[in-house]
């Protein structure tokens, strides 16, 4: 048992609280690690205001990663001192969809989200948010949880891989199977949309438009592979058509999780085209089409989960594209804080500024 620092969250919409939670030691297929860094992303915010649900009180944080600890029994993959990413939505390996090989669509990737794993200092039972509990010193993980880095990816960038990265890259690589020589268009850029413009550009993409509601965004968005920028209004499709040869955009990705983004993404694309939604939403944002326009269009529209990802196929590709200069996970953060500055990222999210903030421990 020991103390460490977390941010808690007491209950759904208020605010978060930095304070002391007891650790106790690993147990049977359990892992604790020392986190190096965590990101912070939307999903907390979310998690945090009650459009996603979990059980509280919680530790948020589902981005990280650190190093080994300790392991309790049965735990082999990993040892004492190896860097681990911790991976928010461990598959079982038996259910249907582990089965036929869908794991990001794991139905018992959130069980764990329901035990209590430890308590604060002054008594609180405590849930581990999204699994992980990376908002913390330490965290104690189930052994499905915690994925070796690969060499040559510095710790701290690696904690990006643990969400915003798979996610971005799954949505161009699995999900919209984007080939070399089309066109993308990426709406919202955040840490996932600034990653999924990075493996829009690794994909081979001719022209990559980054939309986003800030004109603050531009030199981000170009900087990870944006060849265009456009400034969120109504006339948004009818720019990125204009930017896509006239017939529209081969792919669109959504990454914010909003009734007029998704419809507009998918208005933005040519007939044919492929519109891939990775932004959660709430179930107020209700989408309409009629039925003639999904006929004579041809579109796809299909929701990504986790990128689509295996993890321990992606990280290995991931860490490849990253030693070869092709990704490049520290441009992703725009903001290095401590655990107290995670309000203050929430604020500037619904603000709409910035990239990523990365706790940096
Ligand atoms: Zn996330
Ligand atoms: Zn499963």
């Amino acid at each position: 048992m020991s103390v460490v620092r977390a941010a808690v969250l007491p209950a759904v919409g208020s605010p978060l609280e930095i304070t002391g939670i007891v650790l106790p030691e690993p147990g049977p297929g359990q892992v604790r690690v020392r986190l190096a860094a965590a990101g912070v992303c939307h999903s907390d915010l979310s998690l945090s205001n009650g459009t996603m649900r979990v059980p509280v009180p919680a530790v948020l944080g589902h981005e990280g990663a650190g190093t080994v600890v300790s392991v309790g029994e049965g735990v082999d993959h990993v040892a004492p001192g190896d860097g681990v990413v911790l991976n928010w939505a461990p598959s079982c390996g038996s259910c249907h969809h582990c089965a036929i090989g869908e794991v990001w669509l794991c139905a018992h990737a959130l069980t764990g989200t329901a035990n209590v794993y430890t308590v604060t200092e002054d008594g609180r039972e405590l849930h581990p948010g999204l699994n992980v509990a990376a908002f913390a010193e330490e965290t104690v993980v189930a052994a499905g949880c915690v994925l070796p880095v690969p060499d040559g990816v510095p710790l701290t960038d690696a904690a990006l891989l643990g969400c915003a990265v798979l996610t971005g890259y799954g949505a161009v690589h699995h999900s919209a199977r984007v080939r070399a020589g089309e066109s993308v268009a990426v709406f919202g850029v955040g840490g996932v949309g600034l990653a999924t413009i990075q493996a829009a550009r690794v994909a081979g993409a001719s022209t990559i438009v980054a939309v986003d509601v800030s004109p603050e965004k531009e030199a981000l968005a170009r900087a990870a592979g944006a060849t265009e920028y456009v400034v969120a209004s109504d006339t948004t499709a009818k720019e990125i058509r204009k930017l896509s040869g006239g017939q529209g955009a081969d792919v669109a990705v959504e990454c914010v999780g909003r009734a007029t983004t998704i419809r507009t993404a998918w208005d933005s694309t040519r007939r044919g085209g492929r519109t891939t939604v990775v932004g959660i939403g709430g179930k107020d944002q209700q989408v309409s089409f009629n039925a003639l326009e999904i006929f004579h269009w041809g579109r796809t529209l299909s929701g990504c989960v986790y990128g689509n990802s295996r993890p321990a196929e992606d990280l290995p590709v991931l860490a490849e594209h990253i030693r070869a200069g092709r990704m490049d996970l520290s441009a992703l953060v725009t903001e290095r804080i401590t655990l107290d500055g995670i309000p203050g990222a929430f604020d500037n999210m619904l603000a709409g500024k910035g990239g990523r903030a990365l706790v940096v421990f």
